[in-house]
């Protein structure tokens, strides 16, 4: 079985051993509750390292809603089997305490690209991720490390932090995992009552929709008031935001001669799912 490590003065002297071999290091940060999803950006690492650690951490600074974190679904054993099948070299899963001992008062604070779209209606969230995600570089001493592209603005968020803090990892962004309907995976998705399940794949469905029709030269508002029309029309309670935006700055952009994202995020069943795709 994978060892798990509770601490990061363990984590850390594997660390160190591994690379005074000149061994390469690639993190998969995560919060558990395992999928699909989360095992390709362990598989990718596995191909492109020589060493991989997952971490799963539930970090309660990113959670702006105390009831979203409690709600928030567990499962380390069978995340430790699903990681056994990759495998990984270890799994660091420390408690809260552990990573913001008595005391702590540090934050890492991004402008910018943190601010919109889910840095709007998550007030604090980024703030959260930058800050686990500068410690668990610090700690796991990575060369290398994976995110999703399911979290868009969270990994351009990443990618800007460590150039900005000149932080020595390089960050890798993995393709979105679906399910077979073209619903994202996603460790909320257990949350979702069987008519959400249902009904939740038409978010990816719009979205994609109104990015080939913006593609084929229909009005971008045009094609986005459809799309949340079509939500609302299939069941979804409310559609937070459609939005096309430069897909590195997240601000709203009409250029269609820069890479630019679709991004979206609504509530079905009590339950809010994010997507976002290329236009
Ligand atoms: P989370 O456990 O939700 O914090 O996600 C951990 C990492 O897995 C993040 O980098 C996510 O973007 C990534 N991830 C989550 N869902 C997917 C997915 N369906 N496909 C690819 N990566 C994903």
């Amino acid at each position: 079985m994978t060892p798990i490590i509770r601490t990061v003065s363990d984590l850390r002297a594997l660390a160190r051993a591994w690379k005074s071999k000149g061994e390469t290091i690639g993190v998969v940060p995560t919060m558990g509750a395992l999928h699909d999803g989360h095992l390709s950006l362990a598989r990718r690492a596995r191909s492109e390292c020589d060493r991989v650690i997952t971490t799963i951490f539930v970090n309660p600074k990113q959670f702006n809603n105390p009831d979203d974190l409690k709600k928030y679904p567990r499962s380390e054993e069978a995340d430790a089997r699903l990681l056994a099948t990759v495998p990984v070299d270890a799994i660091f899963a420390p408690p809260v305490e552990e990573v913001y001992p008595e005391g702590f008062i540090s934050t890492v604070t991004l402008a910018g690209v943190a601010q919109p779209l889910e840095g709007h209606m998550r007030p604090g969230h980024f703030d959260g991720v930058a800050t686990v995600v500068t410690k668990l570089f610090g700690m796991s001493l990575a060369d290398r490390a994976y995110f999703g592209q399911k979290d868009w603005q969270q990994l351009q968020v990443v990618l800007r932090l460590v150039r900005d803090l000149n932080v020595p990892v390089e960050v890798v962004g993995c393709e979105t995992i679906r399910e077979a309907d073209g619903l994202a995976m996603s460790s909320r998705n257990v949350q979702l009552t069987t008519r959400g399940r249902t009904k939740a794949p038409v978010l990816y469905a719009a979205i994609t929709r109104a990015a080939e029709d913006i593609r084929s030269g229909h009005a971008d508002r045009m094609a986005i008031r459809e799309a949340a029309e079509t939500m609302r029309a299939a069941g979804f309670d409310r559609v937070e935001y459609i939005e096309l935006r430069d897909a590195e700055t997240l601000m709203p952009s009409d250029d269609p001669t820069r890479p630019r994202r679709m991004l979206a995020a609504a509530w079905i069943d009590g339950v809010r799912l994010i997507d976002n795709i290329p236009v």
